[in-house]
């Protein structure tokens, strides 16, 4: 007789749709057998045999028109109006980030001063990092921004960036804000984004953050707007009157570059562990916008000024509510997030 063995392990490959198994060495060998055979064992064994691949046949087709087999939609069919909702979390176990719900307010400062908003992207290239603000090719200032590449590359076979600050968008509202500058309108946005920087990690240095910029391009713009502007914003989002200075700085982008410095508004210059008992904080960096990055943006530096800034949201909220280390904010710590809720 066959061996059961066998024609189950047959049975089984033909089951799950192996059409190689009616020619395969198995079933052969069966046949081989017949022809070697004493003639009283060949018609019964030649009966099973023919049996075997016979049964084969029949679960190829069955399983060929099981796969074939689909299931009609039924267009017409109601809809089952007691149909289980997925689990709906209670609001109470989630809330907005703290850094979200203080761009909120900053954001609306600004909207009540005249600015726009416009975001920032998070994938940007050479041109807009550096060439547009004018850092040349090879422009050591460039080393100062330990940005984060893309492996992959546009078809100039440049890299793309993670921005590692949001005046990559400059010269795009620059551009897009030059026609109502001619008709006498500012340009007068605001740019929120996420930013990212290859830093060693510490309470001050976090590899992702949030930024602010600000451009404002108009006709007789002077630094003396630019410390108003920042001052006005300042003292509304910390709700007390502060005292606001100038130093010295360089960025290409910006020039004369300064950064701005605030009276420290927990201790009145008394002196605290938050300004380091100087009474005083270094707060953002800003300038007028440097000529070359107007004329980039086809505005005419003999016509128009105007300025610029790039503060850190992260910084700010830090400052407001006395957190002592920037790496909370991307940590997930519902200790930390749940304060703010
Ligand atoms: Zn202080």
């Amino acid at each position: 007789m066959i061996d059961q063995k066998l024609a189950d392990d047959l049975k089984r490959r033909a089951r799950g749709g192996d059409a190689s198994v009616l020619r395969s060495a198995e079933l052969k060998s069966l046949f081989d057998q017949l022809k070697t055979m004493p003639a009283e064992q060949r018609g019964p064994f030649g009966k099973a045999v023919n049996e075997l691949r016979q049964d084969l046949t029949e679960l190829l087709a069955a399983h060929q028109d099981k796969a074939e087999e689909s299931t009609p939609i039924d267009v017409t069919a109601p809809f089952d109006l007691n149909a289980t909702a997925p689990q709906l979390f209670a609001s109470g176990q989630g809330s907005q980030h703290p850094l979200m719900t203080e761009l909120a307010t900053v954001l609306d400062i600004f909207y009540r001063m005249g600015f726009t908003a416009v975001e920032s992207r998070e994938l940007d290239d050479d041109y807009h990092m550096f060439g547009s603000l004018n850092f040349p090719e090879g422009h050591p200032a460039r080393d100062d921004y330990d940005t984060f590449m893309t492996v992959q590359t546009d078809k100039k076979g440049n890299q793309y960036i993670a921005p590692a600050h949001t005046s990559t968008m400059q010269n795009r509202v620059l551009k897009a804000g030059k026609k109502g500058l001619e008709a006498g309108q500012a340009i007068a946005a605001v740019i929120p984004g996420r930013v990212f920087r290859n830093e060693d990690l510490d309470a001050r240095h976090e590899h992702t953050f949030y930024q602010l910029e600000g451009v404002y391009v108009d006709q007789g713009i002077h630094a003396g707007n630019l410390i108003a502007t920042l001052k006005t914003f300042l003292q509304e989002y910390y709700g007390k009157q502060l005292e606001v200075k100038t130093q010295p700085f360089y960025f290409p982008f910006t020039e004369p570059s300064f950064e701005l410095v605030v009276s420290c508004p927990f201790c009145d210059k008394a002196g605290c562990h938050i300004c380091s008992q100087t009474g005083w904080i270094e707060l953002l960096g800003c300038g007028m916008i440097n000529p070359n990055v107007l004329t980039m943006a086809g505005i005419d530096p003999q016509i128009y000024t105007g300025f610029a800034w790039g503060m850190g949201i992260d910084r700010l909220v830090m400052m407001k509510y006395g957190i002592e280390d920037v790496r909370h904010f991307e940590s997930g710590r519902l200790d930390f997030l749940e304060q703010f809720s």
